[in-house]
């Protein structure tokens, strides 16, 4: 089987029945990424040594007859902004763009306890903002369907990783859809579980009310395995789960969704939704009623001040959060300074890039006491509106479904000089990280122009389990998370 189609299930029981070794596995993910990788720019760092040396010691394990653990010598590649200890963890920015940390993030430590290997860390837009992964300070990842068109963001190096082939398993972060909008635009299943089930411990912060971290996969299965490791209660993240997670995402996948109650929000289908799309979830839709799901259309009243909600309060928090880079205790330091002032200003100036400096800007603004009762105040009502109306919706339905992305993958550089039409892509993914809920995307379809189409699930918090059922039972029924891009090698 060629490597760009292994599921982490797929490899995992190659290990056990010895058909390769772990050394070949990851070889052949590092010769593919040194030879396409050049066509999608998705690595800041490769980790090709220490990944081998790696592999080869969980080889002589194998040897040995010891057991690997549940993703023993799975290759993983990492969101740039997920702090991995000694490896060089930039967030995009030439503000981190030498930043080594002393510490593993605590899904980096519980990934490794597990048995993957670190392959390197991915590109994204500069800390998180930004929903194509144009906004890097390095280069601009491509979406590896069609390499005119963007991944998605912001996560997109790790969306594009996994369909590229370069990984079987590929983390992100999930402010307001960074997971689930590059997993539509390249194909894959992305998750962002319930807020508080995965620990934010070594994620650099974009905003922290709203900021999770979720796996990039191809197929349902190889998702509920890794959330598997993921989730849990964290003493370094005040604001984890207390209770131990006891469940395993794996079992009773198949139970199908015969009887369950799934909700489709009108306003989400409304204007701005691309007819392909629109057909694509129409077709999703009828699948799940001949499984025996009863489907209703009910109102969600949420969506555009949603969206307004979110910039503000997202804005708000980063820059708070970004105020710790000022060029005297960390990253970028200007050398164009004569007093303190001027080296803030300087580092700050030169250190960021244009999206972050106007979500700083406008956080600022939204925060400052003579406009914070009109902006901020009245975003954070909105947000408590908005859970209560989820909450409602989940008294009456398992299961909420939408489009992930109002639009197919759009042209690089269609979108960055206007900075409201890119936020308009999140516009169906806000809502859930403003109230906290799990919501996974899985492929649902190809344009005409083999562009990959994205469904959402969402649930009430902590439905991880039932999320990944309804999604496991349509991705069989429609069949189509073998199909792999190929990609055409150098000019
Ligand atoms: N695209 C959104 C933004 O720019 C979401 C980003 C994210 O989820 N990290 O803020």
């Amino acid at each position: 089987m060629k490597i760009q189609c292994m599921t982490i299930e797929e490899i995992k029981q190659g290990y056990i029945e010895k058909r390769f070794t772990v050394t070949e596995i990851v070889k052949s993910y590092i010769n593919r990424i040194k030879k396409l990788d050049g066509e999608i720019n998705v690595f800041i760092t490769l980790c090709e040594e220490s990944a081998l040396k790696e592999a080869k010691e969980m080889d002589e394990k194998i040897k040995r007859g010891e057991k690997l653990g549940a993703l023993g010598g799975i290759p993983v590649a990492l969101k740039d902004n997920i702090c991995t200890r000694g490896i060089k963890t930039t967030c995009a920015s030439k503000m981190l763009e030498a930043f080594i940390p002393p510490y593993d993030a605590t899904i980096v430590k519980k990934l490794k306890d597990a048995g993957a290997i670190i392959i390197g860390k991915t590109n994204m837009d500069e800390f998180a903002m930004g929903s194509s992964t144009e906004n890097s300070a390095f280069k601009i990842t491509k979406n590896p369907w069609d390499t005119k068109k963007v991944p998605g963001g912001s996560s997109g190096g790790s969306a594009a990783a996994l369909s590229a082939g370069f990984a079987p398993l590929t983390i992100g972060s999930d402010t307001g859809g960074s997971i689930r909008l590059p997993a539509a635009f390249c194909g894959n299943v992305g998750f962002k579980p319930t807020y508080g089930l995965v620990s934010r411990y070594g994620l650099i912060a974009f905003a922290s009310s709203l900021d999770q971290i979720g796996p990039f996969t191809k197929t349902v299965k190889d998702c509920a395995m890794s959330l598997n490791i993921l989730v849990g209660n964290d003493p370094l993240d005040g604001t984890s789960v207390q209770e131990e997670i006891k469940i395993d995402y794996v079992s009773d996948l198949d139970q199908g969704v015969k009887g369950l109650k799934i909700g489709v929000p009108k306003e989400f289908f409304g204007e701005g939704l691309d007819e392909e799309i629109h057909e694509s979830i129409q077709n999703a839709i009828k699948k799940l009623e001949d499984l025996g799901a009863i489907i209703e259309e009910f109102s969600l009243p949420i969506k555009k001040k949603g969206l307004s909600a979110y910039y503000m309060i997202s804005s708000a928090e980063a820059s708070s959060n970004l105020a710790r880079y000022d060029g005297v205790r960390y990253g970028y330091r200007t050398e164009n300074f004569k007093t303190i002032d001027e080296l803030m200003i300087n580092s700050r100036s030169e250190g960021f890039g244009e999206e972050v400096k106007r979500r700083i800007m406008l956080g600022t603004f939204v925060l400052s006491s003579g406009y914070y009762d009109a902006y901020y105040k009245k975003a954070m009502l909105f947000r408590k509106k908005i859970r209560n109306t989820f909450k409602e919706a989940f008294e009456k339905y398992d299961v909420i479904l939408s489009p992930t992305s109002p639009k197919l993958p759009f042209n690089i550089g269609e979108k960055s000089e206007d900075p409201l039409q890119m936020y308009l892509s999140d516009i169906y993914t806000v809502n859930m990280n403003i109230a906290g809920v799990p919501a996974i995307s899985i492929p649902c379809g190809f344009s005409q122009s083999k562009l990959p189409i994205g469904v959402q699930f969402i649930g009430d918090h902590y439905t991880e389990k039932k999320l990944l059922q309804v999604a496991f039972a349509l991705e069989q029924a429609l069949g189509i998370y073998k199909e792999v891009p190929v990609i055409k090698e150098g000019k």
